[in-house]
């Protein structure tokens, strides 16, 4: 007895020596990274928040059980190993005592039947993994795996080690019922009596030596797994409810951060060059959150098999992004974690380690490839699917963010854009003036605001730079003109007193002309008596706008109540303001913008429109709503070339035509260039039938209203 009270105890002690000593190193590794006040600010005074998020996202394994069988092997493994903590409990006990019962649970039947039935759940989890491993091994299915880039080998090994806890659980169990020293009644514990009769024949003696080595190799097993928990992908078993707990709520999606440096929001009037970080230029440019994210990655792959720069062959996977990373701070731990003093003295490997830049090209010895962070479209599949809510966007954009304002190394054609919008206020450079041109193509008066809207006129209607500058995105700004015009809205637009929302300079990196450009629009929206509480409402055609306004501005300190078109028509529709009555036999299938679905979550409104379209029949596409694939203009896509792999555009064009559908809606001026540009191209090659359109939603119900009035006016000639 006292042998096996030594040997445990050691074994303990040692286990929790190494991995409390990785834990301690793995926190200091973290806290040489930037201060993030806001995200302890923001725990501290959400606890309620915390708690559901914590019961849903950690506990109730939300994320992950939307991947049905993954999800469901995992939540078994990860509850299992919850109820076992009482069997670990046990086999501690028993070290001491071999008839030791868990006070108060005592020899409870129920509790030895619940701890069996997790530890047969523990095993089918591990099974499932195993087959679905097989199933997705990389070297067999290269790019198409989601387990491409990780570290199999040791998740094989980890698999391994929980079989291991649960074989030499389930022998010790059925020895001590042998022996006659099992805490609960026989047969409860239906998987330790199964082992029993197997192990019965034995005898006395050997099962009371079984029991004895068994439990000594269950702890033995539980401790290593501790130490490989530490040194592994595994740290998420421990770091993921932390990592829950900080990350931006409701979630990583939507608005970008402002741009901080030592904790604070960063003045770009009084930023110092010398002391100021800008955005992420080594990998202790990022905060402790950052880090934290980087040793929370499960290595799951659930983001890259999501990502549409990673399926259509671009170099960017938002797994790999995190792995780099992780791998880069780890190496690079000894100098981050000397003294000014002790970096002199560090092998120069380490030194050499320590000047790679992070984002440069092979040559360079960079960290990671310019070509991986210009892939990003912002789309946010990568956050959705993220089961530990792991922020890829923020880092991807802390990187874009130092390379334009620090090292001006960005892609040569966004010049243009970035001078445009510097010089005119928009993407293309056109006068202001232009932005009313499509008023003149009404048949009624579009009220401009000089100053301060109007008492009896509720809505702003925020037209945006394609909405007023670019020809099909035109098309939509009159429809949802018209329809408000028809259904009595009264509105007003701020014709050349707007200027670009600045969205697409932000998402490139450029967050000083994105300020720019956002406090002047605030100033005028300010001026124009929108603010929330002011009983107005700004409407955006624009996914882009809708988020940035919406989102982004209070930032910044302009709050108002944004609300997307489709909303507002979905609206109307519903109220009967707007009546679509005519047959268009048609079959609709809707792509989801990024930023109004994913981002947003506005995934129902534009579904109650086409709904609403008689004689219309809606077919969803494989990938839609949250799931849904971008078209490939986030992230200022819109304006870089498109030089590596398959087009975006063009594959989600491809989803959208297999539907067989005649009209390809969307909601985004953004996504019906994209993907009507990829359609006009088929159908230039003759891959796709000649009267497959691309257009808006509005742009589809006003074609039904017109339809009816069209359909009244004859009937009243008729007449
Ligand atoms: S935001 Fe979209 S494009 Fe960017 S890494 Fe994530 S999934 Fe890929
Ligand atoms: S970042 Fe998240 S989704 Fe991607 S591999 Fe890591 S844990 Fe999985």
């Amino acid at each position: 007895m006292i042998v096996r009270v030594i040997v445990g105890l050691v074994l303990t002690v040692v286990a929790f020596a190494v991995a409390g000593r990785r834990l301690w190193w793995l926190q200091r590794l973290a806290l040489s990274g930037q201060p993030a006040p806001e995200r302890i600010e923001y725990a501290r005074t959400h606890a309620a928040t915390d708690l559901k998020t914590q019961l849903t996202e950690v506990i109730g394994q939300r994320k992950l059980l939307k991947w049905s069988v993954p999800g469901a092997a995992h939540a078994a493994t990860f509850w299992g190993f919850l109820v076992l903590m009482l069997t670990i409990l046990e086999a501690y006990g028993a070290l001491f005592s071999r008839t030791f019962a868990i006070p108060v649970i005592g020899h409870w039947a129920v509790v030895g039947f619940i701890e069996d039935l997790f530890a047969t759940g523990v095993l089918a989890g591990i099974s499932t993994f195993t087959v679905i491993r097989l199933r997705n091994d990389p070297h067999k299915k290269g790019r198409a795996s989601r387990f491409q880039g990780s570290h199999t080998r040791a998740a094989w090994v980890v698999l391994w080690m929980i079989g291991a806890v649960i074989v030499t659980l389930l022998v010790y169990r059925g020895a001590q019922q042998n022996t006659g020293v099992f805490p609960y009644p026989d047969g409860w514990a239906f998987a330790s009596w199964v082992v029993a009769r197997v192990l019965r024949p034995l005898g006395y003696g050997v099962n009371s030596v079984l029991e004895a080595v068994f439990i000594l190799l269950q702890l033995g097993v539980v401790l290593a797994f501790l130490v490989i928990v530490s040194y592994s992908k595994h740290l998420h078993i421990g770091l993921a409810p932390l990592n829950v707990l900080f990350s931006r709520r409701p979630n990583g999606l939507g608005p970008l951060q402002l741009m901080r440096s030592n904790g604070k929001v960063l003045d770009f009037e009084e930023a110092d060059p010398d002391t100021d970080t800008f955005g992420i230029g080594k990998v202790e440019d990022l905060t402790w959150k950052g880090f934290l994210d980087l040793g929370t990655c499960t290595e799951c792959g659930r983001c890259q098999s999501q990502c549409p720069a990673w399926a259509t062959g671009k170099p960017l996977s938002p797994k790999q992004v995190i792995l780099d990373l992780r791998d880069h701070a780890f190496a690079k731990a000894p100098y981050l974690l000397a003294t000014e003093d002790q970096r002199v003295t560090l092998a120069p490997d380490i030194l050499e380690l320590a000047q790679r830049p992070l984002v440069g090209t092979a040559e360079e010895n960079g960290v990671i490839d310019p070509d991986v962070i210009w892939s990003c479209t912002n789309c946010g599949a990568c956050v959705e699917e993220c089961p530990v809510d792991i922020e890829h966007i923020d880092h991807i954009n802390g990187m874009r963010r130092h390379q334009v304002l620090v090292e001006s190394a960005f892609p040569a054609e966004a010049t243009t854009m970035l001078n445009n919008l510097e010089r005119r206020g928009n993407p293309w450079g056109s006068p202001a003036d232009k932005r009313l041109e499509w008023t003149t193509e009404l048949d009624f008066e579009v009220p401009v605001l000089d100053e301060t809207i109007p008492e009896d006129t509720e809505y702003l209607f925020w037209v945006g730079c394609a909405g007023a500058l670019e020809d099909r995105a035109k098309k939509t700004t009159k429809a949802v003109a018209e329809l408000l015009h028809a259904a009595g809205v009264k509105f007003a637009v701020l014709g050349p007193r707007e200027t670009c929302t600045g969205d697409p300079a932000r998402r490139l990196g450029n967050e000083f002309v994105y300020t720019m450009l956002a406090q002047q629009n605030i100033e005028t929206l300010n001026e124009a008596g929108v603010g929330k509480g002011s009983g107005k409402k700004v409407i955006a055609s624009c996914a882009h706008c809708f988020n940035t306004i919406g989102r982004e501005y209070p930032q910044l300190g302009g709050d108002y109540e944004v609300v997307h078109h489709t909303e507002l028509l979905a609206k109307l529709v519903e109220d009967g303001k707007i009546s679509p009555v005519n047959e268009a036999d048609q079959k609709v299938t809707y792509h989801d913008p990024c930023f109004l679905g994913r981002h947003n979550k506005v995934f129902a409104p534009p579904r109650e429109l086409i709904g609403a379209l008689p004689g219309t029949a809606a077919q969803e596409m494989e990938r839609s709503g949250n799931r849904s694939f971008c078209c490939g203009a986030g992230g200022a896509r819109m304006w870089l070339e498109e030089r590596t792999g398959d087009r975006i555009n063009d594959t989600r064009a491809t989803e959208a035509l297999g539907t067989g559908a005649d009209v390809i809606a969307t909601a985004c001026p953004f996504c019906n260039v994209m993907l009507g540009d990829a359609v006009n191209a088929k159908q230039a090659a003759g891959q796709a039938r000649p009267n497959v359109e691309v257009i808006d939603v509005a742009q589809l119900l006003v074609r039904a209203v017109k339809l009816r009035e069209g359909a009244a006016q004859d009937a009243a000639a008729g007449a």
